[in-house]
Formats: structure tokens, sequence, C-alpha cells
């Protein structure tokens, strides 16, 4: 099963991403979660990408073609993956178009979770991430049990700096104008698959679940909630 997940930023593709990879048994590949290590550990591509993270800008295009291509190579891609937050731009997909056919593992679906700008900010602007684990919580919808605290892992709950308003709204802006296209280009190649992600996380998980099972059946048979 190879996935795409497409969307604007807070349209809950991390949320959806980690239920949908137990289901299926392949890596969940976030070009954010390993951008943010990145710049955890203080890497030279941590130190690059940091100021365009602040700023809500994309990290130029080669730099995330070679994080990708060096993940994908990894041993547990091999029989399928789920991006989330990748390709952000058309020069990235056709990147990743050439990745795949050269291998001959084109991708299975392309799947839009579709919502509303004005929703999308409220979201972000909500949104609160463990440092430790990067669970996401929101402080209306989510709350953690105990407050600052992570349910899983004890860790502390942070909002990431570029889910303030400022910076959401250049994200949006970036999306619209960068990210957007691809799903022409997607489109045009018979993959893309709309879901509406509004309501619950668990009602946006069985739309997805729905249109994946399409493609290939869950590795657990379904029963994971
Ligand atoms: P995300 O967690 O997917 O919202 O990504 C957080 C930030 O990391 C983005 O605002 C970008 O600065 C950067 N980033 C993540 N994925 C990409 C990508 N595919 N291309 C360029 N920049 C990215």
């Amino acid at each position: 099963m190879r996935v795409i997940l497409l969307g604007p930023p807070g349209a809950g593709k991390g949320t959806q991403a980690v239920r949908l990879v137990e289901r299926w048994g392949v890596p969940h590949i976030s070009t954010g979660d390993i951008l943010r290590a990145n710049v955890r550990e203080g890497t030279p591509l941590g130190q690059e990408a940091k100021r365009y993270m602040d700023a809500g800008d994309l990290v130029p295009d080669d730099v995330i073609v070679g994080m990708v291509g060096d993940r994908l190579a990894e041993p547990d891609a091999a029989t399928g993956f789920l991006l989330d937050g990748f390709p952000r731009t058309v020069p990235q997909a056709r990147a990743l178009e050439a990745l795949v056919n050269e291998r001959d593992t084109p991708i299975d679906v392309v799947l839009r979770l579709v919502v509303d700008q004005d929703d999308v900010v409220a979201r972000l602007t909500g949104r609160r991430t463990c440092a430790e684990c990067g669970r996401i919580f929101h402080v209306d919808t989510d709350p953690p049990s105990q407050p600052g605290r992570c349910d899983d892992c004890g860790g502390d709950i942070v909002q990431r700096d570029d889910d303030r308003e400022e910076v959401v709204l250049n994200r949006l802006e970036v999306h619209r104008t960068q990210t957007a296209p691809l799903e022409d280009f997607y489109f045009e190649r018979g993959v893309l698959r709309d879901i509406s992600a509004v309501g619950s996380v668990d009602e946006v998980t069985d739309r997805a679940v729905a249109v994946l099972t399409e493609y290939d059946a869950p590795a657990d048979g379904g029963d994971a909630a």
C-alpha cells in the first residue's frame, strides 16, 4: 500500500496517518516530523530547515527530495508507506514520480482531506503537541487529561512555533499557491480521492479506511480502533 495524504495544514493528516499506518502496517513518513527531529538534534539539515519552518515557508525542494529518497530506501518502506506532508510542490511530486517509477512501485492512491479554511485556522492555533512523542492534542476538542502532560508518554505538551496565528496564515497561503496545484497533478493521473475531514476523528478515519480498503485490505483485518 503506497499512499499520499494531501490537504492543507490542520486538515488532520498527522492524526489520521497514525491511525492508518497502524491498520496497514506501513511506515508513516512525515517530512515535518523528520525535519523537527533534525531541528531538535541540531543536525546540519535541521539548522538549515529551521529558518524556513519558523516562518511557515517551505524548505527547498532539493533538500526535501534527498531526505525522502533516503527514507524510502530503508527496508521498512519496501512493501509500502504513507506519506504525510510530502510532496508539497509540483517539482517534489515529479521527483517522487521518477523515484517510484524507477522502482516500479507506483503510488496507489492520493487521499485528499477536504476542510474549510476557517476550520483550519481554529484547528492549528488550538493544536498542542507532545514535545517527546509528537502526539497531537487540541485545547478545546481533545485536551490532555492532565494539563501540559502527554497522556501517552508524560512528556511536555507545547505549541509548535509554527502554529502561532501569523505563521499559520502564511502556511495556508503557501499551501494555496504551492501545494494546491498538486490536486490537478494527481487528478490527471487518476489517483486522487477526496474525503471530508469535517467531523470527529473517528468519522474521518472511517471515511479514509473505506477508501483505502478499495485498494488494499488492512493488515490487521480492520479490527484496530
Ligand atoms: P508539517 O508538520 O507537515 O506541517 O511541516 C512543518 C514545516 O516543515 C512546514 O511548514 C515546512 O516548513 C516544512 N516542511 C515539511 N514538509 C515539507 C515539504 N514536503 N517541503 C518543504 N517543506 C516542508
